[in-house]
């Protein structure tokens, strides 16, 4: 096999503690985690805070970030200020409050020159008849305000159900609460701008979780795009193959299957691979779910093989 120009970058994960969060990633995703409350894995992450550094080879120890400003043509030369996207996996043992997130514009605008909050899900794992809040029943500006201000909360929150395998584009704009029992592997814009809109009344340490309600309001999409136009299943998708699952200006995400031998080619600015079931083999090395790592711009082709799934995402270029 020719020698690679450039490693696949593997990451150490950083963990984050959440009221809402279980252990999950500890029993189930064999991650070393640090405690019984672990909401959030970011498994790709160039975030202060939680900058992913790097586990093995000649950039061993570099963070994210760190190699995103020293080596950009290991990502493509984007030109970009920062990396662009933070991959996440989410276990959610309590309901999460109902947020929204603000677009590129109203971000840059009103908190700091920040990045928006568009974010992909593809759901691991959720209990049988799973359902999510996502999307609302206002149909217009009024009624949302009037829904809002008057905590008539039955009739805004619009609920969508949830299997394995769903896959949901959550634009910004999208009133939306992650439920008890789903595990995700999220991909969002490297962003954690987030507009609380209603958390059930529920009291933290005796207090009341602040909400933002005329952030909500001036971001809130009004009427809610139609269910159908958000999520999508994946059973059935061919193996052995890179199936495109959605692409839109912020990114570009596949799946693929493998049961046999596979090439691939790495013909992106970078490509985020998350091993999400079984093992296998990439060049020869040894891959597992819970593996995230990057194949850098001039890694070439890559040899893979086994018995696994795996998400792959990259910037979408075309931006
Ligand atoms: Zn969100």
């Amino acid at each position: 096999m020719r020698e690679k120009r450039q490693p696949a970058l593997f990451l150490n994960p950083v963990f984050k503690q959440m009221i809402w969060g279980g252990n999950r990633l500890g029993t189930e995703w064999k991650y070393q985690i640090p405690g019984d409350h672990v909401g959030e894995c970011w498994a790709v992450s160039a975030r202060q805070g939680g900058d992913c550094t790097v586990k093995n080879g000649i950039y061993k120890g570099y963070t994210l970030s760190e190699l995103w400003e020293k080596k950009p043509e290991l990502f493509g030369n984007m030109g970009l200020d920062r990396f662009p996207l933070l991959i996440k996996i989410l276990d959610a043992k309590k309901d999460l409050s109902i947020q929204v997130h603000p677009d590129d514009t109203y971000a840059n605008l009103h908190e700091n020159g920040s990045l928006g909050k568009a974010e992909w899900w593809y759901v691991l794992d959720c209990p049988e008849n799973a359902e999510m809040v996502f999307g609302h029943n206002a149909r217009n500006k009024e009624e949302l305000s009037d829904m809002i201000n008057n905590g008539r909360w039955k009739e805004f929150i619009r609920k969508i159900s949830v299997k394995k395998g769903d896959i949901i584009q959550n634009e910004p704009g999208t009133v939306h609460a992650i439920t008890a029992g789903l595990l995700l592997l999220e991909v969002q814009q490297n962003s954690d701008i987030t507009y609380r809109v209603y958390d059930y009344d529920r009291l933290s340490d005796g207090k009341l979780r602040q909400l933002h309600i005329k952030e909500s309001l001036d971001v809130i999409t009004v009427p809610a795009r139609p269910e159908a136009e958000c999520r999508e299943k994946t059973d059935g998708l061919p193996q052995n193959k890179l199936n495109l699952l959605i692409s839109c200006e912020f990114y570009k995400i596949w799946k693929l299957d493998i049961t046999t031998p596979f090439v691939m080619k790495q013909d992106q600015p970078f490509m985020i691979m998350s091993v999400i079931e079984g093992e296998g083999l990439i060049d020869g090395q040894k891959i597992q779910k819970g593996d995230h790592f990057i194949l850098p711009a001039e890694y070439g082709e890559a040899y893979l093989q086994g018995n696994m799934q795996i998400i792959i995402s990259t910037c979408n270029p075309e931006k």
